[in-house]
């Protein structure tokens, strides 16, 4: 199976409490392809300018990414500069600069327009819905992301665009925003009622909540305990990567492939926030995640 993912390509200038860099790489879809290569083959559809530098497409094509569908076009790299304080739960935003992305038309390569699953990662939920409508036939699941900004400014766009998404996965301060409520629980039933059936909310260092809405259950899953959070940019992204992959790689989305899915997020994520950019899933072995995923589940065991 495989996956199709469409999304940011970044260059993006980090500060945390412990460290700051500028222009590294970045990105939504860049998050979540590599870390969805550790289960599953990954398509990435994205734009970048002539600055992007060419050792972070070989990066992405070492991890066995599919970049023909990253276009390289005149002007600069979408670039996004963020900080962190001692509270690493949420990024306060410095400055988004668009550059190639305010002119994007998202063009899916005839190779790429039958998924098996799509992410449409966070974007412009616009482009999110160009994307969509460009694909021939019915992915087994398609999933997205979005955050504050969008909400903010282009909530029409995305209420149409989860008319058509089976599941989102989104933060919790990005989940009240949405569904204005205070509830994480009312946000989850609420987003579900615009159309996805499958709603998960991130909640950094308290773990996750998945909600069915056919059943009308929840599933709750804590954050992996860890005791250092070096930079948390792309944890969301990287935890669909490990989700979407999870859930490619078993061809399935009954409910305990959902939670297992869940799990392989979480831990994805957990090995992410503890290095700059990529730099940790840049080393990252199929060994480390598979001991990693044992201890997690343990961390259940009553
Ligand atoms: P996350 O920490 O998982 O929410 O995602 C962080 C990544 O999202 C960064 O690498 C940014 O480059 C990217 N990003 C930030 N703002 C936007 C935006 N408005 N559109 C698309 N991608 C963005």
């Amino acid at each position: 199976m495989s996956i199709l993912v469409v999304g940011s390509v970044a260059l993006d200038t980090v500060k945390t409490p412990f460290g700051e860099r500028d222009n590294a790489l970045g990105g939504s879809a860049t998050y979540f392809s590599t870390s969805a290569s550790y289960f599953t083959e990954v398509k990435l559809v994205g734009v970048v300018g002539q600055d992007f530098p060419k050792e972070h497409v070989a990066f992405l094509q070492s991890k066995k990414v599919d970049t023909s569908g990253l276009e390289i076009t005149d002007g600069e790299t979408f670039r996004w500069s963020g900080k962190y304080e001692f509270d690493m739960n949420e990024a306060k935003t410095l400055d988004t600069q668009l550059n190639v992305f305010e002119s994007f038309q998202p063009k899916i390569p005839e190779t790429h327009k039958k998924p098996d699953y799509l992410f449409l990662a966070n974007i412009n939920p616009e482009l999110q819905l160009e994307v969509l409508n460009q694909i021939e036939e019915r992915p087994k699941f398609v999933a997205c992301d979005t955050m504050n900004l969008w909400i903010d400014i282009k909530k029409p766009a995305l209420l149409d665009l989860l008319k058509g998404v089976d599941c989102i996965i989104l933060n919790d301060g990005e989940a009240r925003m949405l569904a204005d409520v205070s509830s994480l629980i009312k946000a989850a039933k609420e987003i579900s009622s615009f159309g996805p059936s499958h709603v998960i909310i991130k909640k950094g260092e308290h773990g996750a909540i998945y909600y069915e809405k056919a059943t009308g259950s929840f599933f709750m899953i804590p954050a992996y305990p860890l005791e250092e959070v070096f930079d948390p940019t792309g944890a969301g992204d990287t935890f669909a990567g490990g989700f979407m992959g999870y859930i490619s790689s078993q061809d399935s989305t009954d409910r305990e492939t959902i939670k297992q899915a869940m799990i392989r997020g979480t831990v994805m994520a957990s090995f992410n926030v503890e290095e700059f950019s990529l730099d940790r899933l840049a080393t990252l072995t199929h060994e480390e995640i598979d001991q990693r995923v044992g201890l997690f589940k343990e961390i259940f065991r009553s």
